[in-house]
C-alpha cells in the first residue's frame, strides 16, 4: 500500500467516525494541551510506574506480547491507567495477532483524541486519553468490521475491570 492510499483511507475512516483530528507539530508531549485533567510531569512520575510513565507521558511502546491484557477475553471495561477514564469494552476487542491489546472501537468517539505521529517514515495516527492526554497507542486501518480500524493499545496504559466490579473513581 502506498503512502497516499494509506493516509487517505485512514483519513476517510476517522472522518466517518467523527474522531477529532488534532494537528500537532512533531513532538512527543501531549501534556500541554487543554485536557480536563492537568498534572505536572513530576506529579505523573509519582502516580505512575516508570514503565507506565514512559508510555503514557512520553509516548513509549511496550514490547509486543508483554501485556497479560492482550489475552483478556472476558467481559469488562478497559480504563485509562493514568486517570481511570473508561476507554474500551471487551465487546470491541479482538486478537490482532500483533501482541498488543487491539480494539476496533473506543467506548465513545470522544473517549480518545488523535494526532499525527511522524516518528516513523510513514505518518501514523497516535491516540490518547481525551481526559488526561495519556498516550495509549496508534490507529491503523487494517481492523475488522464494522469500523475497519485497529486501535493498537499498550497494555500498560490500561487497567481491566471485569464486568460486575465497580469502575475506579476518576483521578482528580
Ligand atoms: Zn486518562
Amino acid at each position: 500500500m502506498n503512502r497516499r492510499s494509506f493516509t487517505g483511507a485512514l483519513t476517510a475512516a476517522t472522518a466517518l467516525l467523527s474522531i477529532p483530528i488534532v494537528s500537532c507539530a512533531a513532538g512527543n508531549n501531549t501534556g500541554s494541551k487543554n485536557f480536563a485533567l492537568q498534572k505536572s510531569e513530576d506529579e505523573w512520575r509519582k502516580l505512575l510506574s516508570p514503565a507506565q510513565f514512559s508510555i503514557l507521558r512520553k509516548e513509549g511502546t511496550e514490547p509486543p506480547h508483554s501485556s497479560p491484557l492482550d489475552k483478556v477475553k472476558e467481559a469488562g471495561t478497559f480504563v485509562c491507567a493514568g486517570c481511570a477514564l473508561p476507554l474500551f469494552h471487551t465487546q470491541a476487542k479482538y486478537d490482532s495477532g500483533t501482541g498488543w491489546p487491539s480494539f476496533w472501537q473506543p467506548i465513545e468517539d470522544n473517549s480518545v483524541a488523535t494526532k499525527k505521529d511522524y516518528k516513523l517514515i510513514l505518518p501514523r495516527t497516535e491516540y490518547h486519553c481525551s481526559r488526561c492526554g495519556g498516550h495509549q497507542g496508534h490507529i491503523f486501518d487494517d481492523g475488522p468490521k464494522p469500523t475497519g480500524l485497529r486501535y493498537c493499545n499498550n497494555g500498560l496504559a490500561l487497567n481491566f475491570i471485569p464486568e460486575g466490579e465497580a469502575l475506579p473513581e476518576l483521578l482528580t
